[in-house]
C-alpha cells in the first residue's frame, strides 16, 4: 500500500489510492465534456481535465471487488481500517450485494464496509462498556447531543428500514413483524420492530428515544410497540413547523427559512429533556463545551458530504455512483455508530473524487442525464438502474435534508440544535417541502425529476402529488413518480420504462 501510495503521490493522486486492478477499470474514452449539460447550473466547481477528455471508470460487480481484494490483499502488508472483503457480508445474508454494481475505488470499499459492519460496532461497543443509545425519527439531531458523550454509542435502530432490501427478506425481522401485525401495509421501518422482537441485529439499547409529534405515523405506531415489548423509551415532541403568523418573532433556520420563534424555543426545552436524559444514563453532566465541540465534529462531516455532493452534482464528468454517494449522505445520521471512521473514508473518498474530478474521470457516460432523486429508494438496485437508463443524479432529497444543513456555531449549542431539528422537511408541510426542492432543482439545473414513493409510508399517498405538481408548476422538466418496493426484481421492466421515459423526454428537452 505504502508504494501505491507513492505512486499515487507522485502522480498527484493523495494518499490513498485504487488497487492496481481497480485503475485498470478506468480506460481512456474521448468525449465532449459539456455535452448534454449545458443547462445546469454551476459546473465552474469541476476542474476540466488539462487534456480535454474523460476516462470512464466501470463500476464492478461483488465478485470482481472479492478476485480484487484477494490480489489486493496478497499484494499488501499495510491496510486501512474497514477494507475487508464486501462477500463476507453477502455470505452472512446480506444477499442484494451480489445484484449491485458497486464503484471500484478502495475509499468506496471502505464506505461499505463501514455500513454493513454497524451490527459487529455495535455489539463490540456493549462488550466495552458502553451505553448505548437507540434514537428514533429525529434523524441526525439527537446523536450529537450523545456524542458529546465519552462511551456512549447511538444509533438509528430505523436504520433497519433497509434490511428488507439488503437480507431480501430473508431476515426472520421480517417474519417476526408479520407475526406481530405488521405487515406490507407498513413503511419498509417495519423491520426495526421485528428486529427487536427477535434480538438478532442489534444489542439491547439502555434507552430508545424516539421523537414524536410531526413524525410519520409508521414509526410512531412501532415505537409504542416496540415500548409495549418492555424497552424504556423516552418521548419528545417535535412540533409541526408552521408558517409565521403576521408580526410574530421568528428565527432563521440553518436552511435559510425561518420558523416562529416560540416554536425553536419550544423544541430547544425538548432538547434540553432529551439532555438530561442522557446525562442520568451516563451518571455525567454534558457540558456546553461539549456540545460544542460534538457540534464540530457533526459539521466536519457535514462539510465533507456538501463537497461531495457539490463536486457530484456540478462536474462536467460524474465522479461518484448514485449508490455510494447515497450512503454517504446517510453517514450525516449518527456517524453510522464511529465518528472517527466516518470522517476518515469521508475524507477518503473526497479526495478520490476530487482526483477524479481533476483527471476527468467519470462513472458513467458524459451525456448521462441529470436527475434530481425525491425519497430514498427501499430497492438499493434502482440507483444502479437509474444509471444503467442514462441518468445520473445530480440532487437528492432524501428526507434527511436537515442533517445535511451546518449547524449554527454562533449561538448556544442547544438552540443551534433546535433550529436545525426545526428544519426537518418532514416536520413542515408537503407544500414546504415540495417548495424547497423546487429551489434546488432551479439551482442545480436538474433536468429531470424523479420522486421515488415508499410502499407502505403514510406521507407518501399524497405528499409525491403535492411535490410533481408544485414542480411542474414552476419548471417544463420532466416529473416522474415511481413506487419502489425492497425487492423490485419483479417491476424492474416497468421501473426501466418510466426512468428512461423521463430520461428520453428530458434528453429531448420535453416535460411530462
Ligand atoms: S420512509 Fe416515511 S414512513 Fe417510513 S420511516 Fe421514513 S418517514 Fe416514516
Amino acid at each position: 500500500m505504502r508504494e501505491l501510495a507513492a505512486e499515487n503521490a507522485r502522480e498527484g493522486g493523495g494518499a490513498h489510492s485504487e488497487p492496481p486492478e481497480a485503475a485498470e477499470a478506468c480506460r481512456p474514452e474521448i468525449n465532449n465534456h459539456t455535452a448534454g449539460l449545458g443547462r445546469r447550473g454551476d459546473l465552474n466547481a469541476a476542474v476540466p481535465n488539462p487534456r480535454g477528455s474523460f476516462h470512464a471508470c466501470s463500476k464492478i460487480s461483488l465478485e470482481e471487488w472479492d478476485r480484487r481484494y484477494e490480489s489486493h490483499a496478497t499484494n499488501n502488508g499495510c491496510r486501512l481500517s474497514y477494507t475487508t472483503s464486501l462477500t463476507r457480508h453477502a455470505d452472512d445474508g446480506d444477499r442484494r450485494l451480489r445484484h449491485l454494481q458497486f464503484d471500484p475505488s478502495d475509499a468506496s470499499l471502505r464506505l461499505w464496509n463501514l455500513l454493513l459492519s454497524e451490527e459487529e460496532r455495535l455489539h463490540a461497543a456493549r462488550r466495552a462498556g458502553h451505553t448505548l443509545v437507540g434514537v428514533m425519527k429525529d434523524l441526525g439531531t439527537v446523536p450529537i447531543i450523545a456524542y458529546a458523550c465519552d462511551r456512549v454509542t447511538a444509533f438509528y435502530p430505523d436504520g433497519a428500514w433497509w434490511t428488507p432490501c439488503i437480507m431480501e427478506a430473508s431476515a426472520d425481522s421480517l417474519r417476526a413483524a408479520d407475526a406481530a401485525g405488521i405487515d406490507e401495509s407498513f413503511c419498509p421501518v417495519r423491520a426495526m420492530l421485528g428486529a427487536f422482537i427477535t434480538g438478532e441485529h442489534f444489542p439491547r439499547p439502555d434507552c430508545l428515544i424516539c421523537s414524536v409529534g410531526a413524525t410519520c405515523d409508521d414509526v410512531t405506531a412501532l415505537a409504542e410497540r416496540i415500548a409495549d415489548l418492555g424497552h424504556d423509551v423516552f418521548w419528545w415532541e417535535i412540533p409541526h413547523r408552521r408558517r409565521p403568523e403576521a408580526g410574530e418573532p421568528v428565527i432563521g433556520l440553518p436552511d435559510g427559512t425561518v420558523a416562529p420563534a416560540g416554536q425553536v424555543a419550544f423544541v430547544q426545552s425538548e432538547l434540553a429533556r432529551v439532555r438530561q436524559v442522557i446525562e442520568g444514563l451516563t451518571g455525567r453532566p454534558i457540558t456546553d463545551q461539549a456540545l460544542v465541540a460534538s457540534i464540530e465534529r457533526a459539521n466536519l462531516v457535514r462539510g465533507l458530504i456538501a463537497e461531495l455532493r457539490h463536486l457530484c452534482f456540478t462536474a462536467p464528468a460524474c465522479p461518484l455512483p448514485a449508490l455510494e454517494l447515497l450512503i454517504a449522505e446517510m453517514l450525516a445520521l449518527h456517524f453510522c455508530s464511529d465518528p472517527t471512521g466516518a470522517v476518515e473514508i469521508l475524507t477518503h473518498l473526497l479526495d478520490e473524487v476530487r482526483r477524479r474530478v481533476r483527471d476527468g474521470v467519470a462513472v458513467l457516460p458524459h451525456d448521462n442525464v441529470p436527475v434530481f432523486w425525491v425519497n430514498p429508494v427501499a430497492d438499493l438496485q434502482v440507483m444502479n438502474l437509474l444509471e444503467d437508463c442514462g441518468g445520473r443524479i445530480c440532487g437528492t432529497e432524501y428526507l434527511i435534508s436537515h442533517a445535511l444543513n451546518l449547524i449554527p456555531t454562533d449561538l448556544l449549542p442547544m438552540e443551534a440544535l433546535a433550529r436545525t431539528a426545526l428544519a426537518d422537511p418532514m416536520v413542515g408541510s408537503a407544500h414546504d417541502r415540495a417548495a424547497m426542492i423546487a429551489r434546488q432543482i432551479e439551482i442545480l439545473g436538474s433536468r429531470a425529476v424523479i420522486i421515488s414513493r415508499i410502499p407502505g409510508a403514510s406521507h407518501c399517498a399524497t405528499e409525491g402529488l403535492i411535490i410533481a405538481e408544485h414542480i411542474r408548476r414552476r419548471s417544463n422538466v420532466p416529473v416522474v413518480e415511481i413506487e419502489v418496493p425492497p425487492i423490485s426484481d419483479g417491476m424492474r421492466q416497468t421501473l426501466r420504462s418510466r426512468i428512461e421515459a423521463a430520461v428520453e423526454i428530458a434528453r429531448h428537452g420535453g416535460s411530462a
